[in-house]
C-alpha cells in the first residue's frame, strides 16, 4: 500500500467488504482508487454462508453448493419442502475472496491489502483511517470492523455453535439441508439444529438458539453438549470426527443504530444488516452493496439507498417480542409457516419482498393469540 489517499477505503475484507468492492468495480468505479484492508489475524466468525436466492447474481461463481429442497422438523412434524423459484446456496469465505480478487485484477486502482484497521475518523471534507498505525485519508470509508455505537440492549441474541463433522457411515441426505430441527432440549430459549450436508457422511451441524432480551445464551460448552446429544441421539451418527468449529453470539435488533456519518458508512453486521428475525445477512449484504454502488455512480455519494422497510421492521420486532414472552412460540411459528405455505412464499416474506396479498395469506397461517397480544401491547404503549 503506497498511496496515503484513496477515493474509498473499505475496512474489513469479509462478506460485506468483498461484496462492496466487487459491486464498486462493476458500477462505474473501476478507475477510482479503492483500498480493501483486511486483518488476516482477526479471525472472522463465519467461514461459510448459507442463503436462498431466486436470480443469478454478480458473485455466483463463488457458490459451491445448490439445493432445491429443505428439511424442516418442528412441533412434532417432519417435512421436506420443495423450492421452485429459489435455490438454497452455499458460499465459502475462501471462494468469495478468490472470485472477488479475480474480478479486482481488472481494476488497476483497486488494492486488496492485509492490515489492521485502528481508528476511523469522520471529517468535514473526508475521512481518515489508521492502517497498521499509519494514517490514510479517504473520500469515503466503508467500515465493517468498528463496533456499533452503544444503543442499549439488543432485542434478542442468536447464539450458535457448529461443527463440521465426518461420520463413519452415511447419515445425511446430501441433497437436503435441514433448515431447522427443534428436536433438542428447549430450556429458556428457542433452540434448533441446522444441518448443511456436503456429502452423505460430511456436514456442518449447528445448534442455534434465539435468546430472549433478558435471557442468557447457553455457554459454548453447553451448546457443544447439545450438539453432541443431537448427533448421537437424532442423527445416530456414532463414530464421527469433528473438523472446523464455529461459535458466535449475534445481537438481533429490529431497529439498528444509525450507520451513516459524513464520509463514513458502516456496512455488514456493523451496519445493522443482519435480519433481526432470522440472523441471515448474506443476501442483504449484497443488496446493500449494490445500492451503495448505484448511489455512488449516480450521485457521487453512498446515501441514496432505499430505506429499510418500516413494516418489516415492525414485523421483526413483533416476533422478537413474542420470543421474549414465550420462546416456545417460535417453534410453533416456524412449523406453521413452513408447513402451511409453499416454501417460496415464506422465503419471499423473509426477503421482505412479498406482495400484500401473499403476506396476508402467510400471516393467516401463523398462531394468532401471541402475535395479536404483542401488537395490542405495542398499540397500547404508543397510546
Ligand atoms: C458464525 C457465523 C455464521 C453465520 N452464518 C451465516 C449464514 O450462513 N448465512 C447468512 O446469511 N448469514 C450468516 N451470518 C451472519 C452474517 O452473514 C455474517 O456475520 C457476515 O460474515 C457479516 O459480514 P461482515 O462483512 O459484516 O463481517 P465479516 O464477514 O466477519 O468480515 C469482517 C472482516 O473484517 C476483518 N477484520 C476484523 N477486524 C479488523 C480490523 N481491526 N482491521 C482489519 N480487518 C479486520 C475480519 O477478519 C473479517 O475478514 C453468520 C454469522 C456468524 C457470526
Amino acid at each position: 500500500m503506497s498511496a496515503d489517499r484513496f477515493d474509498a477505503v473499505i475496512a474489513g475484507g469479509g462478506a460485506s467488504g468483498l461484496s462492496l468492492a466487487a459491486h464498486l468495480a462493476v458500477a462505474g468505479w473501476r478507475n477510482r482508487s479503492v483500498l480493501v484492508v483486511d486483518d488476516p489475524v482477526a479471525r472472522p466468525a463465519a467461514q461459510c454462508w448459507g442463503f436462498w436466492a431466486a436470480a443469478p447474481a454478480l458473485l455466483d461463481a463463488a457458490v459451491s453448493h445448490r439445493y432445491r429442497r429443505l428439511g424442516v422438523h418442528a412441533a412434532g412434524a417432519d417435512a421436506v419442502v420443495a423450492l421452485r423459484t429459489f435455490e438454497y446456496q452455499v458460499v465459502h469465505r475462501r471462494d468469495l475472496r478468490h472470485v472477488v480478487a479475480g474480478l479486482l485484477r481488472r481494476c488497476p486502482a483497486f488494492t486488496l491489502a492485509p492490515g489492521r484497521v485502528g481508528d476511523v475518523r469522520d471529517g468535514e471534507r473526508e475521512a481518515e483511517i489508521t492502517v497498521d498505525g499509519v494514517a490514510v485519508r479517504a473520500g469515503w470509508v466503508f467500515d465493517s470492523v468498528s463496533a456499533s455505537p452503544p444503543t442499549g440492549a439488543a432485542d434478542a441474541r442468536l447464539a450458535f455453535t457448529g461443527w463440521e463433522i465426518e461420520c463413519a457411515r452415511p447419515v445425511f441426505d446430501p441433497d437436503v439441508p435441514t433448515l431447522f430441527d427443534f428436536r433438542v432440549p428447549q430450556g429458556d430459549a428457542a433452540r434448533f439444529v441446522y444441518v448443511l450436508p456436503h456429502s452423505d457422511r460430511r456436514a456442518l451441524v449447528e445448534v442455534t438458539e434465539f435468546v430472549p432480551r433478558h435471557g442468557r445464551p447457553t455457554p459454548p460448552d453447553g451448546r457443544a453438549a447439545l450438539l453432541a446429544g443431537y448427533i448421537s441421539g437424532v442423527l445416530d451418527g456414532s463414530g464421527y470426527t469433528v473438523g472446523r468449529t464455529e461459535s458466535a453470539v449475534l445481537p438481533l435488533r429490529a431497529s439498528p443504530p444509525p450507520r451513516s456519518g459524513r464520509h463514513v458508512l458502516r456496512i455488514g453486521a456493523c451496519g445493522g444488516i443482519v435480519k433481526a428475525s432470522t440472523g441471515y445477512a448474506y443476501q442483504r449484504i449484497h443488496r446493500d452493496s449494490a445500492a451503495i454502488a448505484r448511489s455512488l455512480a449516480r450521485g457521487g455519494h453512498p446515501f441514496d439507498r432505499p430505506r429499510p422497510s418500516r413494516w418489516y421492521r415492525f414485523l421483526d420486532s413483533v416476533l422478537l417480542d413474542v420470543l421474549d414472552r414465550d420462546p416456545h412460540q417460535i417453534e410453533r411459528t416456524f412449523a406453521r409457516l413452513f408447513l402451511g405455505n409453499p416454501a417460496d412464499r415464506v422465503l419471499r416474506f423473509l426477503d421482505e419482498c412479498s406482495p400484500p396479498g401473499e403476506q396476508l395469506r402467510l400471516i393467516a397461517t401463523m398462531p394468532k393469540a401471541p402475535y395479536v397480544r404483542s401488537v395490542a401491547r405495542r398499540a397500547l404503549r404508543r397510546w
